[in-house]
């Protein structure tokens, strides 16, 4: 009896194994798979004709501005002629801001003004077209600032004159640290009653070259002061200048917002063969006033039409929809990332995955993963089949600033991780122009971003 016990389960197991055996599908050939992709790219991609197309023929496509408007119908035809379905624009609502012309003069004692190269921040209220004049009061950051009282700021012209740290080596990192500077320092300033402030900006590079971005008013800030940014070469002058002797300055600017108006994300898909689920491959197609924007964010916007292409290049069968979204506002709102997730809440539809490209167009060296621990030891199996196309760090854990409103909806997010060291020298400025975006660079990264999901879309 327990021998007979003993023996039946063994006898059903074998069969069961040797049934499992016959029927089970070949292993998938992943690693063809990703040669299939990368050669495809590399001999046949349009992202670089695309892009020199979008930058070049259309320019720079702030939202708000007809020119973006060229944008978004020139991504529905781009979209069309890879075939994509379901093309579609969403509506998003985006600020009405103009930046108008602006400068910043300084002078010290008797002395002549002298014009310091300077861009108002993204938002930032001007004055009017009136000068504005006052004493710069120099604060190292803000910590040393916030213990000023506010005797000693009032009616001063703030300046704030922290630098990128050249130590520290993703360069992604220390603009989170210098960044933020932008965003906090307006309405830290204003609510000590300063009259203007101007931020040094973040950048890894030593010239004289302002870097817009955008900047942020508290509802609670009595007055909306004018903010403005100067390269790295004046800024370490007026630090100089202002530690031994009074300095003024004179800003004239006629910034400032009128409303808001609607704008469109551009979207279109490969529908799944065997689910409804969504993919999410995304870009933003704007980009600030003063830029053609070619890496930030035309590199972005051509790798997802890329994406696109390779996969019905090859007749990929994919299981799940993939979704082509290129973003409006990300530069001065992020309106489009927010107003897509608000719709993927409300249409209840299931998200699996988003990855964007928003770092430039340079080598890709991996993939970040905003995601649950379990989720990311997932990709980490995935890394030998990354590693021959130079794709190896999986560890950082941040996403594209479109997708992150998704991270809500608890969907795993990605974005590409492109070698970053030459990007924040133009960043946000009107040095970021198609020349600076190497053809077979661009390509790489969209053979990595298409191995992604590709992975996702066998794997999930
Ligand atoms: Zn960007």
């Amino acid at each position: 009896m327990t021998k007979l016990l003993y023996i039946i389960p063994l006898i059903m197991g074998g069969i069961l194994f040797s049934q499992s055996k016959t029927t089970a599908k070949p292993r998938t050939d992943h690693a063809g798979q990703f040669k299939k992709i990368s050669d495809e790219i590399l001999l046949n991609s349009n992202a670089y004709d695309n892009l020199r197309e979008l930058v070049k023929g259309i320019g720079p496509r702030f939202s708000s501005t007809p020119a973006y408007d060229k944008a978004v119908a020139w991504a529905e035809r781009k979209f069309a002629e890879n075939g994509g379905e379901n093309i579609r624009k969403e509506d998003v609502k985006v600020p009405i801001w103009r930046r108008g012309r602006e400068s910043v003069q300084m002078k010290t004692g008797n002395g002549s003004w002298k014009t310091i190269p300077a861009l108002a921040l993204g938002g930032s209220e001007g004055t009017g077209g009136k000068d504005l004049t006052g004493e710069v009061l120099f604060a190292k950051d803000l910590a040393e600032f916030n213990k000023l009282q506010n005797r000693d700021v009032k009616d001063k012209i703030v300046f704030f004159n922290f630098a990128f740290d050249q130590t520290v080596i993703n360069p992604a990192e220390t603009y989170l640290v210098a960044g933020k500077y932008r965003w906090s320092a307006p309405s830290a300033a204003s609510r000590k009653g300063a009259k203007a402030v101007i931020t040094r900006s973040p950048t890894s590079a030593f010239d004289d070259v302002p870097h817009t971005g955008s900047m942020y008013y508290d509802p609670l800030d009595k007055n909306k002061i004018p903010a403005l940014s100067i390269g790295a070469l004046s800024a370490d002058k007026l630090e100089e200048l202002a530690k031994k002797e009074k300095v003024m300055l004179k800003i004239n600017t006629t910034s400032g917002t009128t409303g808001d108006m609607i704008n469109h994300n551009v979207i279109a898909e490969i529908p799944g063969k065997k689910s409804k689920s969504v993919i999410v491959v995304g870009a933003h197609l704007d980009s600030w006033d003063i830029s053609e924007g070619a890496h930030d964010n035309g590199a972005g916007v051509v790798q997802v039409l890329e994406v696109l292409r390779v996969f019905k290049k090859l007749d990929y069968q994919n299981n799940h929809t993939i979704r082509f979204v290129l973003f409006a506002n990300e530069e001065n709102g992020v309106s489009g990332g927010e107003t897509y997730a608000a719709n993927v809440k409300k249409s209840g539809e299931r998200h699996i995955f988003a990855i964007e490209s928003d770092a430039g167009g340079y080598s890709p060296r991996g993939i970040s993963l905003d995601m649950i621990p379990q989720r990311r030891r997932l990709v980490f199996a995935w890394k030998p089949l990354f590693l021959p196309y130079g794709v190896y760090d999986f560890t950082q854990e941040t996403s594209g600033q479109d997708i992150a409103p998704l991270k809500k909806l608890a969907v795993p997010l990605a974005e590409l991780v492109p070698d970053m060291q030459r990007y924040f020298d133009i960043h946000h400025t009107s040095l970021d122009t198609f020349d600076k975006v190497n053809r077979r660079e661009l390509n790489l990264g969209a053979v990595a971003i298409a191995q992604m999901v590709y992975m996702v879309d066998q794997n999930w």
